[in-house]
């Protein structure tokens, strides 16, 4: 579905991404893992175009993406995101959150928004809060609604940044067990997680990255028992 090839992205002069190259299939689900200033989120923003990469393609089945114009925004309804820190808007509603991007981008009629949003809220299990407003719910709630959301715009790809690293441990594994039931029905995704045992129960491949390189892109039951690289073993070392 998507193609990056020799992705480089720098701020100034700090190079954070350098000649990444890779490719996502339908059903794939890419676990993306890595030191903390590794590249991880700069490389999910190029690939939606949050970020306008350096030097690189981002191809879409076969199309190159530009960085700006008509295709980019019809481009972005397609590759959706999850972040960190869930990105509701706090006056809207539950279902109105749900609804803005179908009303707004795909333009959908209000009752056929309302619908497909109703849809996915059941979905992750959130029907009962559609009027909640967001600071009414938990951080896990608030994360299942994000991921509603993303899902209400029948994306090809969803992108996730960290969607559990702003929870509280008891509400990490409702939004984990959300996105598992999503790899079972063989969304395509690609999330970047420090959840290590999520990485190796549902990715199909792992991709470890540091200083802004790909440095192994596996199958998990290859990465996590027996790495090809020196850094891979450190870091998975260091972490589980
Ligand atoms: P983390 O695990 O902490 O989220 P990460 O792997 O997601 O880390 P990035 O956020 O992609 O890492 O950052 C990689 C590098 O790029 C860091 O050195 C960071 O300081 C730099 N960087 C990221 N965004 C910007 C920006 N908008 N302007 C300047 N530098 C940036
Ligand atoms: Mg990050």
């Amino acid at each position: 579905i998507l193609e990056i090839q020799h992705l480089g992205k720098k701020f100034g002069d700090n190079l954070v991404l350098l000649d990444i190259d890779f490719k996502t299939y339908p059903r794939d689900v890419i676990c993306i893992i890595g030191a903390s200033g590794s590249g991880k989120s700069t490389l999910l923003r190029c690939i939606n175009m949050l970020e306008t990469p350096s030097s690189g393609l981002v191809l879409h089945r076969g199309k190159h993406i530009p960085a700006t114009g008509a295709h980019t925004a019809d481009y972005r309804s397609k590759v959706g995101m999850v972040f960190q820190q869930f990105n509701l808007f706090s006056n809207l509603t539950v279902l109105d959150n749900c609804m803005l991007g179908l009303r707004k981008i795909l333009k959908l009629p209000k009752n056929e928004a309302r619908a497909r949003s109703i849809k996915y809220l059941m979905k992750v299990g959130m029907a009962p809060y559609i009027n909640a407003k967001p600071h009414q719910l938990s951080g896990g709630q608030q994360q299942r609604v994000a991921i509603a959301r993303a899902l209400s715009m029948e994306p090809e790809v969803l992108l996730f940044d960290e969607p559990t690293s702003a929870l509280d441990p008891e509400m990490v594994g409702e939004v984990l067990d959300v996105m598992r039931a999503l790899a079972k029905e063989g969304l395509t995704m690609i999330i970047v997680t420090h959840e290590m045992a999520f990485a190796r129960d549902v990715s199909t491949r792992t991709v470890f990255m540091d200083q802004g390189i790909i440095v192994e892109d596996e199958r998990p039951e290859v990465l996590f028992t027996r790495p090809r690289e020196e850094r891979t073993k450190e870091f998975l070392t260091r972490f589980m």
